[in-house]
């Protein structure tokens, strides 16, 4: 039996999709004295990072950073938008666009929920020709809000965003878009402003390498008109006061300031590598990853490369393999963390993160992990993926100048 104070030798493998590894820098960074978060150093701090968060989202419209989960930023993107029994088009990529349509129910919305059928629905991106159809059909302009996962993180598919603003704006609709990129953001392009998407919505733990704990709705002009009319009762949430008081740096609640300590270490990190450079090597590492996968002649579960995630990547056990058991034994063996499968996909798969702070040797022991894994839990492997993602990795270096 584990203690409480079990602790392994050398580092744990915390190869989820999130939360990812926090980097020694930004763990430094936040083990700062907390400060007055009414004083001048702390002003100066917030209007640094609020700046510095828009160059993220692709923005120059406000983003709200809320001491919560990604859990909060979703329910706070509904409720400044929407009123009692509003009518909003979500779409089921997987599990996580499942838990917002639910929220949505609980919030007193009417959610629509469009999807491709079954399991297999789970396996591709959102479509955007449904979503163009069904707001055609809206001639009376009943659905306010379009709400699409950006990265499904419990499938490793990803959506086009632009696809589906093409598709609003196709129907001639006036509906919001409201987004989900809280796996998405920094290790997935995302671009905030140039897709016209109203409110997006993301947290601290996954491409921006912090611990839980932050999350952030970044807003357009049109969701802020809408959130003065939107009746949903909302307290904490509530955009008007915080864009008030972030005017001057500060937020009119406590802020949780040893993370944003940590957030502006990791905007500085992001920054100066440039953020081209970062969703480069995330690209790279997700080719390298799904490599591993062919070797082992198992299947990726999103059946659309032209939508594979560049932050996780599901693997799917052959029939009558049970994926909660392999992944247990790799825990226990090696001290590896993978991700399970959610809901429809509970015990058909596993999935292995590759975002934030990796490198091409971590994701080689992650891929040693599982191949030794799958091997004792007597799944039939058709050839080494490490191997080839070592290929691929020493065949395909990031910067030219190392070819
Ligand atoms: N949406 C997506 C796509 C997620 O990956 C997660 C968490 O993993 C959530 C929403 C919920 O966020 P949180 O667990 O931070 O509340």
């Amino acid at each position: 039996m584990l203690k409480l104070n079990f602790h392994p030798s050398g580092r744990h493998f915390l190869q989820i999709p999130g939360p990812s590894p926090v980097p020694d820098r930004i763990l430094r960074a936040m083990s700062l004295p907390t400060i007055d978060h009414r004083g001048p150093e702390f002003g100066a701090l917030g209007l640094e990072l609020l700046s510095k968060i828009q160059k993220i989202f692709k923005t120059e419209n406000p983003v709200i950073i809320y001491p919560a989960s990604g859990t909060g930023a979703w329910e706070a993107a509904l409720a400044n938008t929407m009123s009692p029994g509003d009518k909003v088009l979500m779409f089921e990529t997987g599990h996580f666009a499942t838990l917002w349509q639910k929220m949505a129910l609980r919030l007193d919305i009417q959610p629509e929920f469009l999807g491709l059928p079954g399991y297999e629905g789970w396996r591709h991106g959102v479509q955007a020709d449904m979503i163009e159809a069904r707001l055609k059909e809206d001639t009376n302009h009943e659905l306010k809000a379009v709400c699409v996962v950006h990265n499904e993180t419990s499938t490793g598919v990803t959506s086009d965003i632009a696809a589906v603003r093409k598709a609003i704006d196709a129907a001639g609709h006036p509906a919001l878009l409201i987004v989900d990129t809280i796996s998405g953001l920094a290790s997935a392009d995302y671009c905030h402003d140039a897709w016209g998407v109203d409110v997006t919505v993301s947290g601290s733990q996954k491409g921006l390498m912090l611990p839980p704990g932050i999350s952030f709705n970044a807003l357009s002009p049109k969701a802020i008109e809408a959130s003065k009319q939107a009746k949903l009762p909302k307290s904490f949430w509530a955009w008007d006061e915080i864009l008030e008081a972030n005017k001057n740096g500060y937020w009119p609640y406590t802020p949780s300031t040893n993370l944003l300590y940590g957030l502006n270490e990791a905007l500085d990190m992001l920054l100066d590598e440039g953020m081209e450079h970062v969703l480069a090597r995330h690209q790279r590492w997700a080719a390298g990853v799904r490599a591993a996968v062919e070797a082992w002649g198992l299947e990726i579960q999103c059946l659309d490369p032209s939508v594979y995630s560049p932050v996780l990547t599901g693997v799917v056990m052959p029939e009558g393999v049970d994926a909660d058991a392999v992944r247990k034994i790799i825990y226990e063996r090696f001290d590896l963390s993978l991700g399970m499968g959610l809901g429809k996909a509970k015990g058909k798969m596993f999935r292995i993160g590759h975002l934030g702070d990796c490198n091409d040797l971590t994701l080689i022991a992650t891929l040693g992990g599982c191949e030794a894994g799958m091997k004792l839990s007597g799944v039939n492997l058709k050839g080494s993926g490490v191997t080839a993602a070592l290929d691929y990795f020493a065949a395909n270096p990031l910067n030219p100048s190392e070819r």
